[in-house]
């Protein structure tokens, strides 16, 4: 399959959090739970869909191992926690999965993987060959060998990511809570919202995290978007025992939906726009900001009025414009540092500078998405 064509299999990505999956006071895992979600995958494959599993947990079920509670712990006890758990979670997988006849596959992964082209391309590949094998591949966070950053941190926006690798069709986000409210569901009149097409009127509300988990709400929404821009509708539903996955996709069971918006021009352009670390940005002036509005472009030494970050020719850099709107992202053909002497020196030849002979075209016009009014920029993913 070409990497812009649609899979004729509709998929699915279910992202399960640390507290649905552990105990908060045992940290033991919740089999009746696990035992459920095994039980829906188990009939979304009969009816014909490939399903990945993003599971956290890993953390959470080694603590006992390190003998830490989830406050006390470092990054390098969640490290070692990581490792004890990892294979404790799998393993009651694999004994759930035996029960309902299911074959499934551990797939660990790094930020780097999924922000480097050719490794998304290779866990992507990897992905597809589970599915032809009808096994349900099983992915985390590889936490044992990051740091702090080195790591995506929260398996919501991770999970949106490989949605967008697998051009998943569906994405459903098990939490706690039945969906998103309009303010703090503990407040007199918070209103449920059944729909979400625009994330960013929630942004500023969506915040607080659980004991075990990475995310909250905040990152349920970055992911939510991630989705939408990649043709993905997103279902953030609760982990409830009866059917938690196809009870909330259909219908039978409340959730909130954030529907795809559409389709990214090509699958070079997804990748481009899902960013789950930003490796540098530059400031263009406003003539170049209309232009990248109006239609492809690209960037060029002349164009740019500030360059930050230490980033490496081939990184993905963020565009902006004067008042800090954030316009496009695109690879760039050049270093921090190469860029600054470009920039720097407009009346000069790359080849004086540089010492080779190259187009002074810092981002070019293939290499660059323009990104759409209804994503969220960098900056209010990480408010
Ligand atoms: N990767 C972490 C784990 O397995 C969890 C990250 C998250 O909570 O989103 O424990």
């Amino acid at each position: 399959m070409s990497d812009d064509q649609r899979p004729e299999r509709k998929r699915i990505v279910i992202k399960i959090g640390s507290s649905l999956l552990a105990n908060e006071e045992t940290l033991k895992l919740r089999y009746a739970f696990l035992s459920a979600l095994m039980g829906d995958i188990k009939t979304l494959k009969d009816q014909g869909h490939d399903v990945v599993l993003m599971s956290s947990g890993a953390v959470a079920l080694g603590l006992n191992a390190v003998n830490k509670a989830p406050g006390q712990a470092t990054l390098l006890d969640k490290q070692a926690a990581a490792a004890c758990g990892q294979p404790l979670l799998l393993n009651a997988y694999r004994n759930l999965a035996s029960e309902h006849n299911l074959s499934i596959a551990q797939v660990l992964v790094t930020l780097d993987d999924l922000e480097g082209r050719k490794r998304f391309l290779n866990i992507k590949n990897t992905l597809e060959r589970l599915f032809d094998n009808d096994i349900v591949p099983i992915v985390n966070e590889n936490d044992t060998i990051t740091t702090e950053e080195l790591r995506v941190g929260d398996n919501d926006r991770l999970a949106a990511s490989v949605a967008h690798m697998v051009q998943a069709e569906k994405f459903v986000i098990l939490t706690s809570v039945d969906g998103l409210y309009d303010r703090d569901p503990s407040e007199p009149g918070a209103e449920f919202v059944a729909e979400l097409k625009d994330v960013s009127k929630y942004i500023a509300a969506a915040s607080g995290t659980s004991a075990l988990g990475s995310g909250g709400m905040l990152t349920k929404l970055v992911a939510a978007n991630m989705a939408q821009h990649s043709g993905c509708t997103t279902y953030l539903a609760e982990g409830v025992l009866d059917e938690p996955v196809v009870g909330a996709i259909d219908g039978s069971r409340r959730c909130t939906i954030c529907p795809a918006i559409g389709t990214p021009a090509t699958a070079w352009h997804g990748w481009l726009s899902n960013r789950l670390h930003m490796a540098g940005s530059l400031t263009v002036r406003q003539a170049v900001a209309d232009a990248i509005a109006e239609g492809p472009c690209g960037v060029s030494n002349t164009d740019i009025v500030a360059v930050n970050g230490d980033f490496q020719k081939g990184d993905v850099l963020h565009v902006y414009d004067e008042q800090g709107n954030e316009l496009a992202r695109g690879l760039t053909s050049f270093s921090a540092q190469d860029v600054q002497v470009l920039v720097a020196n407009p009346n000069r030849e790359t080849a004086e500078l540089l010492g080779y002979s190259a187009r002074p075209e810092i981002i070019r016009p293939r290499n660059m998405a323009k990104l759409d009014k209804t994503r969220l920029s960098w900056d209010a993913s990480a408010a």
